[in-house]
């Protein structure tokens, strides 16, 4: 349906693939300038078209991070998205590399964002996703700085017919401009009568290059500021915008182009069909449908996907890389979030009508949900961890103990490496510990996460038990060596770690009565007999796991046997 409805508003709304060139004006000067700045181009137009041909295929959409050395969670979510849509349909889903702001670049971020979304299981079919970053697929290179002489055959040409220029104003020049706009009340920026090299001859821009001047191209915009331009987008329908009237930049100084220019060349030439990018890009849709009319290309449809929020104080804000460990997704894989879950819960805020198809589909694969666009939130949607942590606990409660125990174990040899290294040492021991009233009626579900793993072995091996006794706050005053004496002599002889949990309780019953041992308030005290049995498997607990949670005390025993009990009833 999604598609379906992709397709329908690309025949009926879609703004017209026909170009209008009424502004392009190829005269000898603009040829003359264009020769100057760019007399070698590498390719062609018509040579770029037969480089990446039309594809077979009806759908093609795209993940196009910037590298910045951090995978946002954003990111996983807008890929999740593109890949279904694409794989649903037959399509091709494809990741490129937006390296363009050579400032933010990072070493190996580009192979820590392929890298986490592939750790999705989200499958890329095309980009830097080979050995050693390589290409797989034809439209490549999926890098854009590797796309250089690709943008500027393209602007050479945008220049040569008059639908760009080169603007040789140095910062101080356009400081004076923005502050003669702020006094006189108008736009601030390079547009119109305020940009003086829109109107350049070819003799000015020579004599500007031979003193050696820095220059950027902009588009030559032809937008009207008055003028209010309908756009279509998938998920909002038809949205009415201000005209672009800015002559924005699309070649920087240093030759790169700006995010502008490269998108909507690279998903041109990528043969993109489905552009699905954060909302923050929806305020310079007007300026890409410009240029991509400018350039003679068919626009593509665009979804703008709203960022995910979360609470902050009484209001609702985007999760920031700064301030937001859940922003970046290694919080997550450090967590040990299993990732079904993950996937689960974006597509869940992707489409409300999954979390009702996942009740009645529990084992199903999630790529047999026919997920579409049409139920995409349009206004933030919150990033809720106990939505989250809810999803988790029942992927990890469905898990067999023995699956709990390698994937846990394959998640600690990362992320707690000590943990790791007892897991494998006391194999059985581990087990049972885990195994602890699972899949019982009781459905304890103790497991939201493998980080939650650790607190529910650390009080089963030795060494850990001993660095939790000695963090723990000393014992209550009640536990008295006669407690203790009690404890080993009156219940640890009959005590039989084949008792069933009923006889057990009984057992512990008897000896509360047969023991003063009281609590008052919200101390532990010697002192007058209440005969509560809560109160011996408290103390017990605190003897044996030097913690008041333990999971079902009476398993609990006997996953940890007579003798390292009597040793620590001891100790
Ligand atoms: N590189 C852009 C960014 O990181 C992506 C925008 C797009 O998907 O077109 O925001």
């Amino acid at each position: 349906m999604g598609i379906l409805r992709i397709a329908f508003y690309h025949q009926i709304h879609m703004i017209s693939p026909i170009i209008s060139l009424s502004h392009s004006l190829m005269t000898d000067s603009n040829l003359a300038i264009a020769n100057l700045l760019f007399p070698n181009p590498s390719y062609t137009l018509e040579e770029l078209e037969n480089i990446y041909p039309n594809r077979t295929v009806s759908i093609v959409t795209r993940v196009s991070p910037s590298p910045t050395g951090f995978l946002h969670i954003g990111t996983v979510y807008t890929a999740l998205l593109s890949e279904r849509l694409a794989h649903l349909n037959g399509g091709v889903f494809y990741l490129r590399n937006e390296d363009t702001d050579d400032k933010r670049e990072i070493e190996n971020a580009a192979s820590t964002i392929v890298n986490g979304i592939q750790k999705f299981g989200i499958t890329i079919d095309e980009g830097a996703i080979g050995p050693d970053g390589s290409d797989i697929g034809k439209y490549g290179p999926y890098t854009q700085s590797k796309r250089g002489p690709i943008y500027q055959s393209y602007v050479r040409d945008m220049i040569a017919r008059g639908m760009a220029y080169p603007c040789f104003l140095d910062e101080a020049e356009t400081t004076t401009i923005r502050a003669e706009q702020t006094v006189s009340g108008q736009p601030t920026g390079i547009y119109g009568s305020y940009s003086p090299w829109r109107v350049a001859t070819l003799e000015e821009v020579q004599g500007a290059i031979v003193a050696g001047k820095k220059y950027v191209v902009r588009l030559r915009s032809h937008g009207n500021p008055s003028k209010r331009v309908k756009l279509v987008d998938e998920i909002r329908g038809e949205i009415e915008m201000q005209d672009n009237f800015m002559d924005t930049v699309l070649l920087k100084q240093t030759g790169i182009p700006t995010y502008h220019l490269a998108h909507v060349v690279d998903d041109h030439l990528m043969r993109t069909t489905h552009v699905t990018r954060g909302d923050e890009w929806l305020p310079s849709y007007p300026l890409h449908v410009q240029l991509t009319e400018a350039l003679g290309f068919t626009l593509p449809q665009y979804i703008h996907i709203s960022p995910l929020m979360k609470t902050d104080g009484g209001g609702k804000r985007k999760l920031s890389k700064r301030k937001d460990p859940e922003a970046n997704v290694e919080y997550f894989f450090e967590q040990g979030y299993i990732i079904e879950a993950l996937i689960d819960y974006m597509l869940g805020i992707m489409d409300s009508r999954y979390e009702a198809w996942r009740l009645e589909n529990p084992t199903a694969d999630y790529r047999s949900y026919p997920l579409t666009t049409e139920k995409l939130p349009l206004s933030g949607a919150l990033f809720d961890i106990t939505k989250l942590d809810s999803i988790a606990n029942n992927f990890l409660t469905k898990l067999s103990t023995e699956e709990l125990q390698s994937q846990g174990l394959e998640w600690a040899r990362k992320y707690d490496k000590e943990l790791a290294k007892l897991m494998e040492v006391y194999l059985d021991l581990t087990y049972r510990a885990l195994d602890i009233e699972r899949h019982t009626e009781k459905d304890p579900r103790r497991f939201t996460k493998f980080s939650d793993l650790r607190g529910q072995l650390q009080f089963f091996y030795t060494e850990t038990f001993e660095t939790m006794k000695n963090a723990a706050p000393a014992l209550p005053e009640c536990i008295t060596p006669e407690v203790r004496q009690a404890f080993v002599e009156d219940y640890m002889k009959s005590y039989d770690p084949a008792m069933e949990r009923e006889e057990w309780f009984e057992q512990l019953k008897n000896l509360a009565h047969m023991h003063k041992f009281a609590r008052t308030g919200e101390e532990w005290k010697t002192g007058e007999y209440l005969g509560k049995v809560g109160d011996i498997a408290m103390m017990l607990r605190l003897l044996l796991c030097a913690s008041t949670k333990t999971p079902d005390l009476c398993y609990t025993m006997k996953v940890l046997g007579k003798e390292v009990m009597e040793k620590r009833l001891w100790e």
